[in-house]
């Protein structure tokens, strides 16, 4: 008796509670993965993101024989059920929008094809549904911090068959990648290990440094087990903790309130009239707003396909309250870049920065001035993406609204638009 394994944001052996579960019932395992198609275009820009979950899919081949496909999840599952003629189909609980309407899929055909479907709790540290709703971050992790589940797991051994099913070798050609060498899966465990825990809550802050862990892709696509992070990570770093705890803060306001992925969280904020000015709308995309700071960020998210945190937010609050630009534009901006992409951690920063979300502020304001010269006062971020504005001043680089830098103008004045958004929000 067999079962399949079906692999989705768990793409690692170690510690995955899914091929624990699945081993330790069953001696034969078929496991798949499936490239589909219509989750891949949906994400068309993103070449360099399949190409790390493919270079995902190659380390895991590396340690177990994998069946992969190219094709949409319906037809996939229906093929492989057929072939390998399993009991059961494990694979690991989606929280995502887009995982659950996947994961209904599955169920209905497991459930069409007579094969059991059996779901494991996997890539949180606590179930999202375990934590009574609490709206508000704070809360949330005192909760939180009281039902981790820590307990690791062994894969037992088991067998794979072979098949006359697809392989990675057999579509690999088709796949629409695009090699990129700044993140790759096989760095996580690494990059984990030689992460100076200590030094975290002190050096987050500052974009131009290498003061947080990077595992943002490692975590999405789950290379590495949360509990063997949280493990690293505990005693060394509370702060870490904490941003860890704010991911899974996003997928429970989800859970609560699915409506967030398209509308906002403050329902007296969902008539804000944002101008979207297309020409500011360009400007940003480009990386032209005259603002070092924030284009130096621009630039950093679309040449390494990963953003700083403190860039996000200042990207994100500029966009909405200075350029007055809807968030779930600049939300999809993010979306076609972001390596570490995931919908419902996206949506919910977007709108905690857009002040519009799960947020007890009334208002928040990032100055890019006052931003710049607090978390880059020797401008080495900014000329590190801006390397033609090396020879300038570093202070006139952080201040373009006081000084006339031969550089694009600033399209707009901080000062005049903070105002305008302040008495647009004031009505809501
Ligand atoms: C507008 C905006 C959009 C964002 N979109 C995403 C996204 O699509 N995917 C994503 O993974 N993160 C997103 N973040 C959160 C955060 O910026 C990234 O997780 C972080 O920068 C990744 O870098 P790191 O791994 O070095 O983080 P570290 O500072 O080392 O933090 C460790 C881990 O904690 C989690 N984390 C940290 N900050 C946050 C946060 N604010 N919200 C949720 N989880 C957090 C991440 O899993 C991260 O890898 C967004 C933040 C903003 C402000």
């Amino acid at each position: 008796m067999r079962a399949i394994y079906l692999f989705k944001r768990d793409l690692r052996i170690r510690d995955n509670r899914g091929i624990c579960e699945a081993s330790r019932n069953f001696k034969e395992l078929v496991p798949i993965f499936i490239f589909d198609p219509k989750i891949i275009e949906e994400l068309k820009a993103q070449g360099e993101r399949l190409y790390y979950v493919y270079r995902a899919v190659e380390e895991l081949l590396k340690s177990i024989r994998l069946y992969c496909f190219y094709e949409d999840t319906e037809s996939a599952i229906r093929k492989a059920i057929k072939v390998a003629k399993p009991k059961a189909l494990y694979t690991t609980t989606s929280y995502s929008w887009s995982g659950l309407q996947r994961q209904e899929v599955i169920r209905k055909v497991c459930k069409e094809e007579g094969v059991e479907f059996v779901e494991f709790f996997e890539n949180f540290l606590v179930k999202p549904e375990k934590v009574p709703l609490r709206k508000v971050y704070t809360p949330f992790y005192k909760e939180w911090i009281k039902d981790l589940y820590l307990e690791t797991c062994e894969v037992q051994s088991f067998e794979v068959p072979a098949l006359e099913l697809p392989t990675l070798e057999d579509i690999k050609k088709e796949l629409p990648i695009k090699p990129f060498g700044a993140f790759d899966p096989s760095e996580c465990e690494k990059r984990l290990e030689s992460f100076n825990f200590e030094s975290y809550e002190r050096l987050r802050n500052y974009p131009a440094l290498d003061g947080t862990s990077k595992l943002s892709p490692c975590i999405r696509f789950g290379i590495l087990s949360l509990r063997h992070i949280y493990k690293k990570a505990e005693g060394r770093s509370e702060q870490f903790i904490k941003e860890l705890a704010w991911r899974e803060f996003w997928y429970h306001i989800a859970l609560h309130y699915p409506e967030v992925r398209n509308l906002e969280f403050q329902e007296k904020r969902r008539s804000i009239r944002w101008e979207n000015r297309e020409n500011f709308i360009e400007a940003f995309f480009e990386a032209k707003t005259g603002y070092p700071f924030v284009d130096a960020g621009i630039l950093q998210l679309k040449t390494e396909k990963w953003l700083h945190n403190r860039m996000r937010m200042v990207l994100a609050s500029f966009l909405t309250k200075v350029l007055l630009v809807d968030w779930r534009i600049g939300e999809a901006f993010f979306k076609e870049h972001l390596l570490d992409y995931d919908e419902i951690v996206n949506a919910g920063n977007w709108q905690w920065s857009a002040s519009v979300g799960a947020d007890p502020k009334p208002f928040r304001l990032f100055n890019p001035i006052l931003q710049a010269q607090r978390y880059d006062p020797e401008c080495k971020y900014i000329k590190r993406y801006l390397p033609e504005l090396s020879s300038y001043p570093c202070e006139e680089l952080l201040d373009p609204l006081r000084h006339r830098l031969t550089y694009h103008k600033p399209a707009v004045n901080y000062y005049e638009r903070i105002n305008m958004a302040k008495s647009l929000y004031r009505n809501f």
